[in-house]
């Protein structure tokens, strides 16, 4: 089987059975990180409602994060979380 990170697409290479072509997804390392701080930053705006300003999709989506106290800007990205400051 192939597997595919579910989030952006990446080949991960396969898995048994290898004579399956179908796609199973799963998460890649990269990806990974990248929601683990975005639910960092979902607790973070949710303790703190005042302090943050979140940006997001249509989805709703967190995409970018303003820390009102520090003026870093943190945006989210195919690769990862970025901060501007
Ligand atoms: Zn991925």
């Amino acid at each position: 089987m192939k597997r595919k990170c579910a989030w952006c697409d990446k080949d991960l290479g396969e898995k048994p059975p290898y004579t399956d072509q179908s796609v199973t997804h799963t998460i890649c390392d990269t990806c990974r990180e990248t929601e683990r701080q975005t639910g960092q930053f979902e607790l973070a705006i949710k303790n703190n409602p005042k302090r943050y300003l979140a940006v997001r999709d249509s989805q709703g989506q967190l995409i970018e994060v303003q820390d009102l106290e520090t003026g870093s800007i943190h945006q989210k990205s195919r690769t990862g979380w970025y901060v501007f400051s």
